[in-house]
């Protein structure tokens, strides 16, 4: 299978998503290991992003609430490069009008090989890995170069 290998710098680009019910347990996390995540640059959705600011005192790039495109713009960021590390404490027990953008994303992180951490355990382990402050090559599954348009002509 054809890859590509994509760099994840020393510096990651991390976002911060929680939902409602789960945003508590993500404030509790980013609290306990601020000295760590302020040597990398954050990013988060709308309430989640403000959330962090104000209660951590760490600065997050803040995109729109998920609901109103948050989490597509994160998608998004992850498919152009500039998103390389995500915490996504998604609410386990509620649908959500926009469950079908919370599956994108989840879908779009795996696509691009990028941790993903939907729990506090998952992102502990995450968090306290040597890997978070060394480089690293992702590698990511070459789809155009698997399925070549030619072949089908
Ligand atoms: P929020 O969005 O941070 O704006 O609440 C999170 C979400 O619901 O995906």
């Amino acid at each position: 299978m054809m890859h590509q290998k994509i760099l994840i710098k020393q510096k990651k680009n991390i976002a911060l998503i929680a939902h409602d019910e789960r945003k508590q347990d993500l404030l509790d996390w980013v609290k306990f290991n601020k000295g760590t995540l302020s040597q990398h640059n954050l990013f988060g959705t709308g309430t989640t992003g403000s959330l962090i600011a104000q209660n951590v005192g760490l600065n997050v790039t803040r995109f729109r609430s998920g609901p109103l495109g948050g989490d597509q713009q994160v998608g998004a960021k992850i498919a152009e490069g500039e998103i390389d590390f995500l915490i996504f404490f998604w609410d386990p027990l509620e649908s959500h009008p926009h469950d079908p953008d919370v599956k994108a994303l989840l879908r779009i992180a795996v696509v691009w090989n990028i941790p993903i951490a939907c729990n506090r355990a998952t992102a502990d382990f995450l968090i306290s890995s040597h890997l978070l402050s060394e480089e690293y090559e992702r590698l990511v599954i070459d789809y155009e170069k698997r399925y070549k348009r030619d072949q089908f002509t």
